[in-house]
């Protein structure tokens, strides 16, 4: 029997994963994609294997009982059934807060499920979605090995500066501090940077991770040393759908004044601002830029999110003292090639000079000329995860770090 990873990405109402054949010594190789989406709605399921061909499209009941449960074991099953000598060695799940304590991939037990499940209000959005499908496989298949791979994991390193709020010692003390996301995806690209470009390894860059969710981060010799979400997914730039920085007061004024309950401003904040909420008509960039010659709003959307990466990623390179490359990613920077001609453009105070055709092109390099470089780089945070799992399976049991929360 081939042992395979099963990778996984559990949000609200969808699961996606990834299935990998572990090969030794090598990378693991991705054999399967899937997504079910719609789940406890209208729940579908769509398998993709290596070459792209879809190789499961199925939908299954919508009267609200097919939940995370069903559509895990329907994938495990669906392994067993289809793969005829596949062995599911391991899971590895996408978790996004790890909070002070795990700042590495970590074998999931007991004491480190109760220690992930207390961090919940620090992202009650995402945390407990992350969570299920841990449960359920402890419930399930008790003896199967899970290990968590954490998106702040990857900023734990930062200095102390970059990760303060000037607020009350205390609080930073409580937990009150700028954790940073999109670890896995930044990680991902700062271990791929030596393969474009050996230099880039070594200096001064910032990667903008510009998908549904978007974010800047510094990297210095392939560090994190600043970025730009904080305390929660919320700041930093507009996204899909969340508003990016704001100004604290806006939140008091929402209680107050409009007498929004906090759980209300919190989904307005969440899913009702950002792209979506600026252009009136979608959070999603290619519907923006269909539309955008004759709807105002769209154009004023894209120019917003456009003018925050600007000055988000000022401050980056002041951070870093100077900048030798611009990394997009995601789906936006690695799929938009207006996106990234805006920013460039806008960008060129700091010396990047576009290659119209290059951009054109997707890259990799989508500059010319002497100043800083910018690169289109597909980032693969399932990847990482796969690594990551094998690389905590593979470590001797006594050497792992044990959870100090
Ligand atoms: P992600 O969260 O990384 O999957 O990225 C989702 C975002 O990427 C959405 O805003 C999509 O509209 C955008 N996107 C994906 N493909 C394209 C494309 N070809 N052109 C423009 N935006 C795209």
């Amino acid at each position: 029997m081939t042992p395979v990873l099963l990778v996984l990405n559990a949000g609200s109402s969808s699961l996606k994963f990834q299935v990998f054949i572990l090969g030794d010594g090598e990378e693991p190789q991705r054999i399967f994609r899937g997504l079910f989406e719609g789940l406890r709605e209208a729940p579908h399921l769509r398998i993709r294997d290596r070459t792209g061909t879809t190789v499961a499209d199925e939908d299954f009941g919508s009267d609200g009982a097919f939940g995370h449960e069903d559509a895990l074991l329907h994938v495990a099953a669906w392994m067993r059934a289809h793969s005829g000598g596949f062995e599911l060695v391991a899971v590895g799940h996408r978790i996004v807060h790890g909070g002070m304590t795990y700042c590495e991939p970590v074998r999931v037990t007991a004491e480190v499920l109760e220690a992930l499940e207390r961090l919940v209000p620090l992202a009650p959005l995402h945390q407990p979605h992350n969570l299920e499908p841990i449960r359920i496989f402890r419930r399930r298949f008790p003896d199967l090995p899970q290990v968590a791979c954490f998106d702040t994991a990857f900023h734990a390193g930062q200095p102390e500066i970059a990760r303060l709020f000037a607020l009350p010692h205390a609080m930073m003390e409580g937990g009150v501090r700028r954790y940073g996301f999109h670890g896995l995806s930044y990680a991902y690209i700062a271990s791929v940077l030596p393969a474009y470009d050996p230099a880039l390894a070594a200096g001064r860059v910032v990667v903008a991770h510009l998908g549904n969710g978007a974010s800047l981060c510094a990297l210095n010799r392939g560090a994190s040393v600043a970025t730009t979400m904080g305390f929660s997914a919320l700041d930093g730039l507009p996204m899909g759908t969340r508003c990016g920085s704001l100004d604290a007061g806006i939140v008091f004024y929402m209680l107050r004044e409009m007498k929004l309950g906090p759980d209300e401003a919190e989904r307005m904040l969440y899913t009702q601002s950002g792209l979506l909420g600026v252009s009136g008509i979608s959070n999603d960039m290619r519907t923006l830029r269909r539309v955008a010659a004759r709807e105002p709003d769209a154009r004023r959307a894209i120019d917003l999110f456009v003018y925050r990466i600007g000055r988000e990623l000022g401050s980056l390179v002041a951070a870093l003292g100077g900048i030798d490359a611009l990394i997009f990613t995601a789906g936006i920077g690695e799929n938009d090639a207006a996106t990234r001609a805006e920013v460039l453009r806008g960008a060129a105070w700091a010396g990047f000079e576009l290659d119209d055709a290059a951009n054109a092109s997707g890259g990799p390099r989508v500059t010319r000329g002497p100043g800083p470089t910018a690169w289109v780089i597909p980032t693969d945070e399932e990847l990482m995860i796969a690594r990551a799992t094998r690389a905590v399976l593979s470590r001797p049991r006594s050497s792992r770090p044990q959870p100090a929360l």
